[in-house]
């Protein structure tokens, strides 16, 4: 139906020698799909799960969100229709080039400025296609699903178990990657700890999703959530980020602002109390981004 696939680890040695940690790199980021990312690996899995494919898939996000294009393309290429309910600005930094994007495969969308019609306007357009005769999927915002944990659990087990890290760390948002990551360390002996980075929550609310998503793959885990490279919130940041984003390329690493760049931070910022200790072992697992740099605003 659709194919799940696995993505490579490298061993940045620069990275590393910059750090004075070995940093491997899981490569979620290089996923065989355009722009790649944990959403081609949670969107792959959530097919995959189902008896067949459907005709119409419904789903939101925000208009220049990784999951919503991902989404449309894998529409477009297996054949069903996407209809998303996109939030946000139609005039958002990027989102004149994200609408085109969607726009080319094919993808329909609603543009709702205020959140609370987010999910009226879903139940909507799942009524009418199902009025239709259509066989309509709703996919959660994120796909933050019991499929998407499971597919980062098998991955963790794999990618962990042939490299023995002491530590992943992870860019932490709806929580389904770290949550599914975290169920796999746990389910192998001399496990590594797993450290979710945040992108936007706090660590009451981002916990709670986080070991919930640990529960969808099977394990209760101890959630290392921190909220302390959040550097304004979602979508926002400072001169930390950027400095994280930049050590990323010039060591040869695409990182973004939103996602990788703060999990980047992160490990940075454990490295340099000593928490993470110099010459510890750390699978960096990638989880993209590169959509979210190129679309960025220009900022001065
Ligand atoms: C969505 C996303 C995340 C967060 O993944 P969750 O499973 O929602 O925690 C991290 N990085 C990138 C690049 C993303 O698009």
């Amino acid at each position: 139906m659709i194919d799940e696939w696995d993505s490579p680890v490298q061993h940045l040695r620069r990275l590393s020698a910059e750090l004075g940690v070995e940093v491997l790199v899981k490569r979620d980021d290089l996923l065989p799909f355009p722009l790649g990312g944990n959403k081609v690996r949670k969107l792959t899995a959530e097919f995959a799960s189902l008896d067949s494919l459907p005709d119409v898939v419904v789903s939101n996000g925000a208009v220049a969100s990784n999951h919503c294009r991902t989404l449309a393309l894998l529409a477009a290429e297996h054949g069903f229709r996407s209809h998303l309910v996109l939030h946000g600005d139609r005039d958002g930094a990027g989102s004149a080039r994200a609408l085109a994007l969607l726009d080319a495969v094919g993808a329909t969308y609603d543009v709702v400025t205020d959140p609370s019609d987010i999910a009226s306007t879903i139940e909507a357009r799942r009524t009418e296609a199902a009025a239709r005769g259509a066989r309509v999927h709703v996919v959660a915002g994120g796909c933050h699903t019991r499929a998407g944990a499971l597919a980062y659990r098998h991955a963790a087990v794999a990618a962990i178990s042939a490299h023995r890290p002491a530590w992943v760390v992870v860019a932490s948002g709806t929580g389904a990657t770290h949550g599914g990551i975290a169920a796999g360390a746990a389910q192998l002996s001399d496990g590594p700890r797993v450290v979710g980075v945040s992108v936007g929550r706090t660590a009451d609310r981002g916990t709670a999703a986080v070991a919930e998503a640990a529960r969808w793959a099977g394990a209760e885990v101890e959630v290392d959530f921190r909220d302390a490279y959040l550097d304004g919130g979602y979508g926002r940041h400072t001169a930390t980020t950027a400095s994280a984003v930049a050590l990323g390329w010039r060591n040869g690493l695409p990182l973004d602002h939103t996602y990788t760049g703060k999990a980047m931070a992160g490990l940075r910022a454990m490295v340099t109390t000593g928490e993470i200790p110099p010459g510890a072992r750390v699978l960096f697992w990638h989880t993209g981004g590169l959509a979210n740099y190129l679309l960025r605003e220009e900022t001065a």
